[in-house]
């Protein structure tokens, strides 16, 4: 199944000279959406994985159902602001200035195993803080994975110690 040609580009969205990578259109198709969660399972099925933690908004979507599928936990990784408990913060760079992203305390115990999942990896700032939320309450990261790969913009390289795994690629904008 080419899983590329389910994804919408949208230019200059959200701002000028920005290409949105758009996966509703992959969401919306049965055939595609069974397909990228049972590729993304294999991917993590022999990992022990205890909990996955998805990045707002859109790897809450597969990670969901990856979660279900390891029978795994599933544990939202959230934009300031927005989980109601205790939370750990960690801030990431932006082109231009800072973000942050927040996780419940008690979302995570020592010797959880997780699976990171986001839709797209960029630039892997998102990613690296993630990482950092994870680790800081005793989780043990033993996959990454992302529906969608920007390589052109190296995000791998701040996620070289791990395990990353992408369905689709693209070399160039
Ligand atoms: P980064 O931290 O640079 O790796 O950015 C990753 C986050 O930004 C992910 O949560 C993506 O959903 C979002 N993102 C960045 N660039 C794009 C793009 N071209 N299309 C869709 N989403 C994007």
């Amino acid at each position: 199944m080419d899983l590329k040609n389910t994804i919408r580009d949208v230019p200059d969205f959200p701002k000028k000279s920005i290409i949105f990578k758009d996966i509703t259109t992959l969401l919306k198709n049965p055939e595609a959406l069974s397909y990228a969660a049972e590729e993304l399972y294999n991917l993590a099925k022999n990992k022990k994985i205890t909990k996955v933690a998805g990045i707002e908004s859109r790897g809450f979507i597969l990670g969901g159902l990856l979660a279900e599928k390891l029978k795994a936990g599933f544990v939202p990784i959230r934009k300031p602001g927005k989980l109601p408990a205790e939370v750990i913060s960690e801030s990431y760079s932006l082109e231009y200035g800072t973000d942050s992203i927040e996780i419940h305390k008690d979302a995570i115990i020592p010797g959880d195993i997780v699976l990171l999942h986001d839709d797209l990896l960029a630039t892997g700032g998102t990613m690296e803080a993630a990482i950092k939320l994870v680790e800081k309450l005793g989780g043990k990261v033993a996959q990454i994975s992302f529906l969608i790969e920007l390589n052109f913009l190296n995000g791998r390289e701040k996620l070289k110690n791990y395990e990353v795994h992408s369905l689709i690629q693209y070399d160039a904008e």
